[in-house]
C-alpha cells in the first residue's frame, strides 16, 4: 500500500511542478531558492541586495532525509534560479531537480569540483561524499562556481556577482588559515574526531585530523552493534577525551557510545554540539557559514586540546 503511494505520489509531485507557470517575484529583485544553509549563505553574499535568496532547509533539518514539502515545490516554482548541493546529499530531491532544471537554471554547485578532489566512496554502490563544505578551501571552488553561473543567469549585474564573490571568497582564505592553525594546536595522538555520522571526512584530509563516525556518509545508512561496540573498542584503545553530537543528527547512538566505554572503564565525554548539515539560528553568529565553521572548530579544539 506504502510503495503504491509512492508510486502515484511522484508523477503529482512532478505534475505540480511542471504544470504551473513562473511567478515574478514582485519586488523585481531576483528570487533564488536553495537547499541547506551553507548555500542558501553563499548566495546572499554573492548576491547581496540584488536577490532575495531562500534556504529550504532550516537550522536542525537533516538535508539526507528531506523531503520537499508543498511549500517548498511552490517555492522552487516561483524561483528564477536554483542552487543545490548535489552529490546525493539532497537523496530525496533528485527527481524535483531534474524536472526543474527543464524550465530554469538549476545549478548543482558541487558540479565543477574536479573529480580527484573528491572522496571516492568504499564500494561501488555508494555515491562521492557530499560534505564537501568541511574543506573550506574545496568550499571556496563551490562559491566560485555558484558567483560563475548567477552572473551568467542574471548578466545585468553579473559585474556586482563577480566582485561580490571575489571579496566572499577572500574570507574564505582567511577562514581556512585560521582552521589550519586552530586544528595544529591539538597534540597529534589526540586529533581524534568522533561524530554521529560521517560528515568530516573532507574536513579531516584537509586539516590533519583523523575522523570515525557511527553511520556512513548518508544518515539513511543503519549502524548496529557491531559498529558501536567497534567504536567503543577504538575509544578506549586509544584513550580518547571527547566525541561530539550532531545538531541534524539524534544524539541517542553517540550517547550509546559513551555507556559503553563507561563500561569498560573509560570516561568519554560529549565534547559538544557540531554543525554538521545544517547551521545555526538565523541571526546568530552560527547562522552563518563562517560563524558555523569557527564554532565547530573550537568546540573541536577545547575538547581534544
Ligand atoms: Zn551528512
Amino acid at each position: 500500500m506504502k510503495r503504491f503511494f509512492i508510486v502515484l505520489a511522484i508523477p503529482f509531485i512532478l505534475l505540480i511542478i511542471v504544470g504551473c507557470e513562473q511567478e515574478q517575484s514582485k519586488n523585481g529583485k531576483l528570487y533564488i531558492v536553495t537547499t541547506t544553509g551553507m548555500i542558501q549563505d553563499a548566495l546572499k553574499n554573492i548576491a547581496q541586495e540584488k536577490a532575495e535568496v531562500i534556504g529550504l532547509m532550516g537550522p536542525g533539518v537533516d538535508p539526507h532525509l528531506y523531503k520537499p514539502t508543498p511549500g517548498d515545490l511552490s517555492e522552487l516554482r516561483k524561483a528564477d534560479v536554483v542552487f543545490y548541493n548535489g552529490l546525493h546529499l539532497e537523496g530525496k530531491m533528485g527527481e524535483v531537480f531534474e524536472q526543474l532544471s527543464r524550465q530554469k537554471p538549476v545549478f548543482a554547485i558541487a558540479d565543477e569540483i574536479d573529480k580527484n578532489s573528491l572522496q571516492a566512496p568504499q564500494d561501488a554502490s555508494q555515491a562521492y561524499d557530499p560534505h564537501i563544505w568541511f574543506d573550506v578551501e574545496l568550499w571556496k571552488q563551490t562559491v566560485d562556481y555558484a558567483g560563475k553561473s548567477l552572473a551568467e543567469a542574471d548578466t545585468t549585474n553579473a559585474q556586482y556577482f563577480m566582485s561580490n564573490t571575489k571579496a566572499y571568497t577572500n574570507a574564505l582564505d582567511t577562514l581556512h588559515r585560521w582552521v589550519k592553525q586552530q586544528i595544529a594546536q591539538i597534540p597529534k595522538k589526540q586529533r581524534v574526531l568522533i561524530t554521529a555520522h560521517d560528515a568530516f571526512g573532507y574536513f579531516g584530509t584537509a586539516y590533519q585530523i583523523e575522523v570515525k563516525g557511527l553511520q556512513g556518509i548518508s544518515t539513511l545508512s543503519e549502524f548496529g552493534l557491531r559498529d558501536v561496540s567497534e567504536l567503543v573498542n577504538f575509544i578506549v584503545e586509544n584513550n580518547i577525551k571527547a566525541v561530539f553530537v550532531e545538531t541534524s543528527v539524534s544524539s541517542k547512538s553517540l550517547e550509546t557510545v559513551v555507556s559503553g566505554c563507561k563500561e569498560k572503564g573509560h570516561d568519554v565525554k560529549i565534547g559538544g554540539t557540531l554543525y554538521s548539515d545544517a547551521m545555526g539560528e538565523a541571526g546568530t553568529a552560527e547562522g552563518t557559514y563562517i560563524g558555523m565553521v569557527k564554532s565547530n572548530v573550537n568546540t573541536i579544539v577545547s575538547s581534544l586540546k
